[in-house]
């Protein structure tokens, strides 16, 4: 695995006016992802391909379809983001978007099953096997997006998000719910994928007792185990330790690393968001991409 590629050369050692210009990047080989579910069944439940940029669409015709991790295919954006095309959807992909950001791969076919799995929650899984598959440049660029001026979306109460332009990548998270999460804020500067993959990769997803209907009907609490993220009760966590004291806050930035990936490059600037979900971000972006015309 050559760390480094991708965006960390982007950040780095190429940096133009217009935005860095960065090869191409895809993975190397095939690598699979693997969730045991109920009593330690293994289900293959996605796998990872290189795939040329002009290739795409071609391979994965001879799948159930094609969905491309792209503005225009998206679909809903509740609990999670998915992605639509051609009459089939494939939920869940903000996790695995926040990965192939922060690693800088560009071109992938990723096969899935009906929703990309969730694995623990987090998006450590991904990065071991995005690792496994290893990273090469292809031929071809790829351009960042540089933010240009000050988008913003607000919406009920405190809720907003805001991105402006700046010389890193950046987002800063706060969240206030009542006790056991309490407020907890998360500064995050993209350094690296070894900064996303201590930082903030870890972070699982989490919900609350009083939805848990709502969180089974999503596949997060499921095969009678509650591994799949953090259950927050009315005055403890119930089924785990945090692995931060912020983990909340981390994860909500793993989210929006992953909606921002939407636009299909990297993108510069500092964004900070406060009580905000999938909506808001992919409505910032719905502004980004009117604004700059991509
Ligand atoms: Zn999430």
């Amino acid at each position: 695995m050559q760390h480094g590629l991708g965006r960390g050369r982007c950040d780095n050692e190429v940096r133009l006016d217009q935005g860095a210009i960065d090869a191409q990047v895809d993975v190397a080989r095939e690598a699979e992802l693997h969730q045991v579910i109920g009593l330690g069944v293994v289900h293959e439940d996605a796998s990872l391909e290189p795939t040329a940029e002009d290739r795409r669409h071609e391979e994965a015709d001879r799948f159930l379809g094609d969905a491309r991790a792209e503005f225009q295919d998206v679909g809903s954006t509740g609990y999670a983001t998915s992605l639509r095309s051609k009459g089939f959807a494939v939920g869940t992909v903000e996790h695995f978007l926040a990965v192939l950001h922060s690693y800088g791969v560009t071109n992938l076919l990723a096969k899935v099953q009906s929703e990309v799995p969730i694995m623990d929650g987090s998006a450590e899984e991904f990065c071991q096997a995005l690792e496994e598959a290893g990273i090469e440049e292809q031929a071809g660029e790829c351009s960042e997006i540089v933010i240009d001026r000050p988008y913003e979306v607000r919406a009920k109460g405190e809720e907003a998000i805001r991105i402006e332009p700046a010389e890193t990548f950046s987002v800063h998270y706060v969240l206030r719910y009542p006790e056991p999460v309490g407020e907890q804020e998360h500064r995050y500067t993209y350094l690296g994928p070894e900064t996303f993959k201590a930082e903030i990769a870890p972070a699982r997803t989490f919900g609350f007792l009083r939805d848990i209907e709502k969180l089974q009907t999503m596949g997060l609490v499921g095969g009678g185990k509650l591994n799949n993220c953090i259950i927050i009760g009315d005055d403890k966590i119930l089924n785990t330790e945090l692995r931060f004291a912020d983990e909340f806050a981390r994860h909500k930035i793993l989210d929006i690393l992953g909606d921002l990936y939407l636009l299909g490059r990297p993108m510069r600037g500092a964004v900070s968001a406060v009580m905000t979900g999938h909506s808001d971000n992919i409505a910032l972006l719905r502004q980004i991409r009117e604004g700059m015309n991509l």
